[in-house]
């Protein structure tokens, strides 16, 4: 029977990417989004493309509740979760004596503690399966601080420390967890980017040339594969050598 992969954010940009390479690599995908349902039924077209199931779940990752019910309808439907892929998030930039309270907090409230949701809910899933493989989409921004991201590149940095204490506690039950950091990868998030910016971060990144989203889907792929079950509470940068 195939494995089921979650993967929050598959509506679009890189989260689309690791929906589809998942697809590819066998697994039956649960395709979580937030508000796009013509963008998340395209994903869903494109992992069917490849042979497997899918199916659109919408639900904000940030709240509790959902994360709970809608694990509990993905585990119904498909049988089991197998793989999850936290990878939704949001940017409200800006420098930090200018930054609101309510981007604070939404960014936090997204990136990490919706990371939080899904890891104890799958997680206590995976528990009961004693096998499981989680992935938690980090950046470059929490592992190197970047001006004008204070809220984004702390959620990133704390998804790090989320990442190993999950790593510990789930690893007898044969479960792993891992971090991928992106560097600059050209999606709607970094759309918004001025040119000047853009020219800024090529200068930056060693192999001069921005991310794919196919970059990242394939360290995910690798991190959920058969060839990873001796990783655990690692992080992998996939930036061009932007972190080294
Ligand atoms: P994107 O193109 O802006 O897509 C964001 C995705 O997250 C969408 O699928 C969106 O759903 C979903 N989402 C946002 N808030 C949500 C919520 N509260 N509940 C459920 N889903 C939510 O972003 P991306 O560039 O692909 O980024 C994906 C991940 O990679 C993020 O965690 C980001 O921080 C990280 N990352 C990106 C880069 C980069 O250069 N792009 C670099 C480092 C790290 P809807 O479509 O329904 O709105």
């Amino acid at each position: 029977m195939a494995k089921t992969a979650v993967v929050t954010g598959g509506s679009r940009g890189i989260g689309r990417a690791i929906a589809v390479k998942l697809a590819k690599d066998g697994f039956n995908v649960a395709i979580i989004f937030q508000g796009n349902e013509a963008k998340a039924l395209e994903t869903k077209a494109l992992c069917e493309n490849e042979g497997r199931e899918a199916r659109i779940y919408k639900c904000d990752v940030s709240n509790y509740q959902e994360a709970e019910e809608v694990c509990k309808t993905i585990q119904s439907d498909f049988g089991s979760i197998d793989v999850m892929v936290n990878n939704a998030g949001i940017t409200r930039d800006g420098l930090l004596v200018r930054m609101k309270e309510e981007d604070f907090d939404a960014v936090i409230n997204t990136n990490l503690k919706g990371c939080f949701n899904f890891t104890k809910c799958a997680g206590s899933i995976m528990l009961k399966q004693k096998a499981g493989r989680i992935v938690n989409i980090s950046s470059v921004s929490g592992l190197l601080g970047n001006a004008g991201q204070a809220n984004y590149s702390a959620s990133k940095a704390g998804v790090i420390g989320l990442t190993k204490s999950s790593a510990r506690e789930l690893a007898s039950r044969g479960i792993t967890v891992n971090a991928v950091a992106p560097g600059y990868v050209q999606t709607d998030m970094t759309d918004v980017l001025s040119d000047k910016v853009k020219e800024a971060l090529l200068g930056s990144i060693p192999l001069k040339r921005y991310g794919e989203v196919e970059d990242i889907a394939n360290a995910v792929s690798f991190l959920v594969s058969d060839g990873a079950s001796y990783i655990t509470g690692q992080v992998l940068s996939v930036d061009g050598g932007m972190y080294m």
